[in-house]
């Protein structure tokens, strides 16, 4: 089991979700769905390819 919180990608954010899944691909794909609907300003400007390598690089057991 892979996991993500939104905390863990900008502590100022008040949110609690956490992305999870089975591989590190699958959490970030989550994570990237969760980040567009909820906090585009995050993300502002990276393209799909960069989020997903970001959030891929993150995700931990
Ligand atoms: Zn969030």
């Amino acid at each position: 089991m892979m996991k993500l919180a939104c905390k863990e990608l900008n502590p100022a954010i008040n949110c609690s979700f956490e992305a999870r899944g089975n591989t590190a691909a699958e959490v970030a794909k989550k994570m990237m769905t969760h980040v567009k609907l909820q906090h585009p300003d995050e993300v502002k400007g990276k393209t799909d390819d960069e989020m997903m390598a970001m959030f891929e690089a993150k995700a931990h057991a």
